[in-house]
């Protein structure tokens, strides 16, 4: 008994012995670090640039007769003079109602052309919240530490910021190798809009045979995770693809009549059955390739008693994936959600409802289609006198490499900037974006915006007292120009 006690110590030992040491050599893989160039940024040249293009109301609508296009075209007028460079250096055309495709001509016209792509529009104030404001949305207001206005996250700074670094790369004499496109859609906010900007602008490279290199959109963000005992750095999250979304109505066929004569179940009851079934049966979850990576990734970067549960983590697996179901921001990101988010009843208090209905909101994980979200609920409702209508069909994209020459320029450029102190993960892009138009024409369609804002800060997106911090604003042009750099370089 003494003999096995002691070997099964021995054996423990052992084994928390070579765990600790394969912990200790959990560490973050090297990153090829790009050199940053001291080329100053001037933040108050970009922040009046930023007011600027606040002060153009470039809301987009569902129905273009409804659209302001003046403002548009005054957003256009500001660009020119904004920036002289690139006005006098990039042809500029418009595609649609109002995008906007630059081209910067590259020394080498063989070669596939990169882009950046940003939206122009914004979405309106919401009516009687104009008075929460501290500041006009429309003024862009700077106190020195915010930058306050409508625009202000989503996304004129993405706009600007591109504009100023490649005006500064003009400034510097700098021509890149291959052609680098600004390509800035006019109704990203409308996802029901009957002529889509941005797919207006892949249509037009389409016709011309033009593949892009890649192209770098709004989407992944910057994170900046502290925990005591687990945890510091900076994540820059890179969306490497984006979930798809679709709506649909399904409507019940009940019995309608006059309430005074009430049955024991309305047609409510079943519209109810139908929303708890719906809520317990959820699609299986699954890992994507991607998820080890991103795990992988930030893992190496806890601390040592963090890297030695983590150092496991394939071992681990299954359960991380079971707990994520459970917690609802996680749950997106290994399988298909949707929530019930309208629902109908009749249209008087004193009368049944003959035709009661709920719209559902699904976003379909890469390997669910559109027509699979309808099988689902087609076997769930156990009522089967009912209808069912999709509209705003957008499958889900295709996921991008993390090896290609897009996505380790920008891992270099973020180890140039923070060394040692960020861990670039490929992440999911939950919501919509333009990138989705431009699948066709494009393998590596990127999204990552730059800017150090806090998750408290980002709710003010299309929200009261949007703003960004001012002090976000240098890094992102320097990341702009460096990855432009690299990017439109040969190889
Ligand atoms: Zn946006």
């Amino acid at each position: 008994m003494k003999k096995l006690t002691a070997v099964l110590g021995t054996g423990l030992t052992a084994l928390a012995g070579s765990s600790v040491i394969r912990a200790w050599n959990y560490k973050p893989i090297p990153m090829e670090k790009a050199d940053i160039e001291d080329y100053p940024v001037d933040v108050d040249k970009v922040l009046k640039h930023l007011a600027g293009a606040i002060q153009c109301k470039t809301i987009s609508t569902e129905d273009d007769l409804t659209t302001d296009w003046s403002e548009f075209d005054k957003f256009h007028d500001f660009l020119d003079d904004a920036f002289p460079l690139i006005a006098k250096n990039c042809e500029k055309e418009i595609a649609g109602k109002a995008s906007l495709i630059y081209r910067w001509p590259g020394k080498d016209p063989a070669l596939e052309p990169m882009a950046f792509l940003s939206h122009q529009d914004v979405v309106p104030v919401a009516e009687g919240t104009e008075q929460d404001w501290d500041y006009d949305p429309w003024e862009g207001h700077c106190d020195g530490t915010y930058l306050y206005g409508r625009g202000a996250l989503d996304m004129k700074n993405h706009l600007i910021c591109v504009m100023e670094a490649v005006e500064s790369l003009m400034e510097q004499g700098f021509q890149p190798d291959r052609d680098v496109y600004l390509l800035f859609g006019h109704n990203e906010e409308m996802i029901s809009a009957t002529c889509n900007g941005a797919q207006e602008i892949a249509d037009t490279l389409k016709a011309r045979g033009i593949r892009l290199d890649s192209t770098l959109d709004e989407g992944g963000a910057v994170l900046k995770v502290q925990v005591p005992l687990v945890i510091d750095t900076r994540l820059s999250a890179i969306g490497i693809g984006e979930k798809g979304q679709v709506n649909m109505k399904i409507t019940l066929n009940t019995k309608g009549g006059h309430s005074s004569v009430a049955p024991f179940h309305s047609g409510m009851n079943d519209l109810a059955d139908t929303i708890k079934d719906l809520e317990k049966h959820q699609f299986e979850s699954r890992w994507l390739p991607f998820m080890s990576e991103l795990v992988d990734r930030v893992a190496r970067y806890g601390s040592l008693p963090v890297r030695a549960i983590l150092v496991n983590f394939p071992v681990l697996r299954p359960l991380v994936q079971f707990v994520m179901t459970k917690i609802p921001e996680a749950a997106s990101l290994v399988r298909t959600v949707y929530s019930v988010t309208m629902a109908e009843g009749s249209m008087q208090p004193n009368v049944l409802p003959q035709r009661p209905s709920i719209t559902v909101n699904f976003r379909p994980l890469k390997g669910d289609s559109i027509d699979d979200c309808e099988r689902h609920v087609r076997e769930i409702i156990r009522y089967p006198d009912f209808e069912l209508e999709r509209w705003n069909e957008k499958e889900a994209t295709e996921l991008c490499s993390t090896s290609s020459r897009a996505y380790k320029a920008i891992e270099q450029v973020q180890a140039g900037m923070y060394p040692g102190h960020v861990a670039v993960i490929p992440y999911l892009v939950m919501g919509g974006t333009d990138s989705w138009h431009y699948a066709d024409i494009c393998d590596n369609c990127l999204r990552y915006a730059p800017f150090n804002v806090s998750p408290a800060l980002l709710k003010t997106t299309h929200g009261t007292n949007e703003r960004i911090p001012v002090d976000c604003i240098q890094d992102a042009v320097i990341f702009f120009r460096e990855y432009c750099k690299l990017v439109s370089a040969r190889d």
